[in-house]
């Protein structure tokens, strides 16, 4: 099945469409997975599953926070075009976020055009059918801020329905290891008390080594919590045989920063630590491993599902399939961008090969250019040295931006009703 897809093999009997499992995971950065690199052995099952599929190493989220970016991988569109890019937590809940215009046809309408029966189980508010998330699917599962066992145990009650379907596009949101962060065991003790991985700690400033030793307890949490996902996952996986039937996309929505360029947490900036993700993609019967270099992003997760399934792409898409670079190990050069643009923070970044440039807008505008392949942590901006590469990423980008509409959103998202603000009450989150 792996090769037809790949080669469209003539002569061999047409295999049934196979099913898609879409497994997002909010805030996991890539660099905290052991899947790529990272000292800590945080995710032995993802270790184990791209044995047999394919890992992107240098994959992008395309905002630094969840609505953006999710809606860019649901849209195959950037945010300044989809026009979710703003939006606050107030206790809990959503306030003023952008709504996800109905008019985009999403990756779940699209394949239930196609027949597909289409489940969601999303854990983040930002995330359901309130705010548009819930455009293409028969059903999406709203679990506010829920662990990965109890999404498991909501996925698996949808069991009945999956096997019935002829064909099934299933997409699970996993919270962990968002914050608060909760130590998970066995994990959180294994790691307790022991060094952080060179990774985590980054540069050699004083400054920041006493800043990250008041850190080493929640990374330490927060590691721990990968596992957790990642045994999660396993579960799942197992439990649905995934591995034999479906198409298998996982991935993440965005980073989180540990004061790597003195932020924490995430939406803050588009520093690598905030939007470098994992992302693994395994074929059906996929035996393979591939580990895939060229630069790519959450918009090209869209067409890559719809090119495996050998349907036809929708024109105006800002990704592109990845099963070429797949094939052949490399893609043609092409900008990755990402956008964050939320109430008075501007920023947008544009990488080309190993070049990234980083501009702010607002508020405090700068300019910087980061060679990713000698200085992956950012730390020394060539913009004064590098002034030929920082002119033509500066063009490039005018170019880009050019070429993507700045939509902005007609509504943003209605106020809680009454009865909802009831339901909300009685649990817990008003
Ligand atoms: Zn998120």
């Amino acid at each position: 099945v792996y090769l037809t897809l790949l080669m469209g093999c003539a002569g061999d009997p047409p295999s049934p469409p196979p099913d898609v499992v879409l497994i997002t995971i909010d805030t996991l950065r890539a660099d905290h997975c052991s899947l790529y690199g990272y000292e800590r052995p945080t995710t032995p099952f993802l270790d184990e599953l791209a044995e047999r599929a394919t890992v992107f190493e240098n994959a992008s989220a395309s905002s630094s926070w969840t609505a953006p970016s999710m809606a860019s991988l649901f849209t195959s569109l950037p945010p300044r075009s989809h026009g979710v890019r703003t939006g606050f937590y107030r206790k809990g809940k959503v306030v003023n976020q952008d709504y996800l215009q109905d008019d985009f046809e999403t990756l779940a309408e699209v394949l239930a055009g196609h027949g597909y029966r289409a489940f969601g189980v999303s854990t983040n508010a930002a995330l359901t059918t309130r705010t548009g998330f819930a455009q293409g699917f028969d059903a999406l599962t709203e679990l506010w801020w829920e662990p990965a066992a109890v999404v498991n145990e909501h996925v698996l009650r949808l069991r009945a329905e999956l096997e019935a379907a002829d064909r099934y596009f299933l997409w699970v949101h996993y919270f962990d290891p968002h914050a608060e962060y909760v130590a998970q065991e066995p994990w959180f003790s294994e790691y307790e008390g022991s060094p952080p991985p060179a990774t985590a700690t980054g540069p050699e400033e004083a400054t920041r080594r006493e800043a990250l030793e008041k850190l080493k307890v929640s990374i330490e949490k927060y590691d721990s919590e990968i596992n957790y996902v990642d045994a999660s996952i396993r579960k799942l996986v197992e439990a649905l045989d995934l591995e034999s039937s479906a198409l298998l996309v996982i991935t993440s929505d965005h980073g989180e920063a540990f004061l790597e360029h003195w932020t924490l947490s995430h939406g803050q900036s588009l520093f690598q630590e905030e939007i470098r993700i994992p992302l693994l993609l395994r074929l059906p019967d996929q035996r393979e491993s591939r580990r895939i270099d060229a630069p790519v992003s959450l918009v090209d997760i869209y067409p890559t599902i719809l090119d495996a399934l050998s349907l036809e792409i929708p024109s105006g898409l800002a990704g592109t399939s990845l099963l070429p670079v797949i094939r052949d190990g490399r893609g043609p050069a092409r900008a990755i961008v990402a956008e964050l643009d939320r109430g008075t923070r501007s920023d947008h970044s544009l990488t080309w090969q190993q070049w990234k440039l980083y501009q702010r807008e607002r508020p405090n505008p700068f300019v910087r250019l980061f060679d990713l392949r000698t200085d992956p942590g950012e730390r020394e901006d060539l913009s004064a040295t590098e002034t030929e590469r920082l002119r033509e990423l500066t063009e490039r980008w005018a170019r880009w931006k050019a070429t993507w509409p700045y939509v902005v959103a007609p509504r943003k998202v209605a106020p809680f009703g009454p009865e909802e603000q009831e339901r909300l009450r009685a649990l817990g989150y008003l």
